[in-house]
């Protein structure tokens, strides 16, 4: 088991990544909480595939009485209608201030739930197992929590940072490809973001391993920590999201968040860094992910323009310099839009 440790103050929590973690939830959270009663959220497919008796048989061997709700897998569900489900089934179990709320799942079970412990009861502990590759390398770390609006994406929310993050990579055996594909999208940003040596791990595609994810975990907390001290390092990770976010909007949410952020760190380097677009393309397409998009510059444009409301404005996006470097730089939206379109 590797451990990465988020030093957050007060709000201090490990990350535990290894192989047949599940069977262990209970004996690792007992480490640091003792809750009487916990609620364990998850959602209708990855109940399916046994993960969440697992962990409930071991967190009852601990003398932790555990009770699951279970939702509709998908993006429609991280809404105020589950939000409030979730906080009925709180209280319908009788928990507690000291108890404490159990995400087991991908990103979306993982918002959900931490927006509800971030206010249920004014706030209560939670643990995250993160049940996707993307979850476990991105969501794991900086404490957003929240739900959707029908007005956009993840407009109610809070930071609620987790107790305890619990990854058992044996989890991911029976993520649908697509899924899988969507996370090394993420891996890959960190590896040309910061990180030479984990992008070279990568680039010929292949199942990651404990050390790699928990790689990924040290490249995001420092990302994070720093940000707390106010230095905009945070807005790094944004690589690939401003054109990503473009994307996925035109084509209504069909192309997936991983793809579409591949996608955009492409058209990004073709703009700015060409000498590594080859080595970009090469390694997406060797871990499933598409390095053509359909969609004009003008698409995009108006893509973006809708969404932040700022045609004419300035725009911050980042910039690779060669992989395992990056930077932020900031211009006039009709530059950007200029040198894509002369560049693509
Ligand atoms: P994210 O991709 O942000 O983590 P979701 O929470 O929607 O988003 O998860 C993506 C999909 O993968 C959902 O349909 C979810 O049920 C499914 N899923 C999550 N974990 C697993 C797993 N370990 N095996 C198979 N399917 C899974
Ligand atoms: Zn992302």
């Amino acid at each position: 088991m590797t451990t990465v440790h988020i030093p957050l103050g007060e709000r201090a929590y490990d990350v535990r990544i290894g192989s047949g973690l599940l069977e262990q939830s209970g004996t690792l959270m007992a480490r640091t909480l003792h809750p009487a009663r916990v609620l364990l959220v998850t959602d209708d497919n990855v109940a399916k595939y046994g993960y969440a008796s697992l962990a409930q048989q071991s967190f009852e061997a601990q003398g932790i009485a555990c009770s699951a709700f279970v939702f509709p897998a998908g993006e429609a569900s991280k809404s105020l209608y589950t939000y409030e489900k979730i906080l009925e089934a709180c209280t319908a179990f009788s928990l507690y201030s000291n108890d404490a709320l159990i995400a087991l799942g991908g990103g979306v079970t993982g918002d959900l739930t931490g927006f509800a412990a971030a206010t249920y009861r004014r706030g209560i502990p939670f643990v995250q197992i993160p049940t996707t590759l993307l979850a476990a390398v991105d969501s794991s770390v900086g404490g957003k929590t929240g739900v959707n609006l029908p007005a956009g994406k993840n407009l109610v929310g809070a930071f609620w940072q987790p107790r305890l993050v619990i990854t058992d990579i044996d989890t991911f055996k029976t993520l649908p490809p697509e899924e899988y594909a969507n996370g090394m999208a993420e891996c890959l940003k960190h590896g040309l973001l910061f990180d030479q040596a984990l992008f070279a791990s990568l680039e010929n595609g292949g199942p990651v391993g404990a050390a790699q994810i928990a790689r990924n975990v040290e490249l995001k907390r420092a990302c994070v920590l720093a940000d707390e001290r106010d230095t905009g390092q945070r807005r790094l990770l944004n690589l690939g999201h401003t054109l990503g976010h473009a994307i996925e909007q035109a084509s209504g949410y069909a192309i997936p968040h991983g793809a579409a952020v591949g996608l955009g760190m492409v058209m990004i380097s073709k703009a700015f860094c060409p000498a590594i677009v080859n080595r970009l393309c090469a390694a997406l397409e060797k871990n499933h992910l598409p390095t053509r998009c359909e969609y004009s510059v003008q698409e995009l444009f108006t893509a973006l323009e809708q969404d932040k409301k700022r045609a004419g404005k300035d725009i911050t996006i980042v910039v690779p310099l060669e992989i395992g470097r990056c930077e932020l730089r900031t211009m006039p939206m009709a530059k950007l839009k200029q040198l894509l379109e002369e560049r693509l």
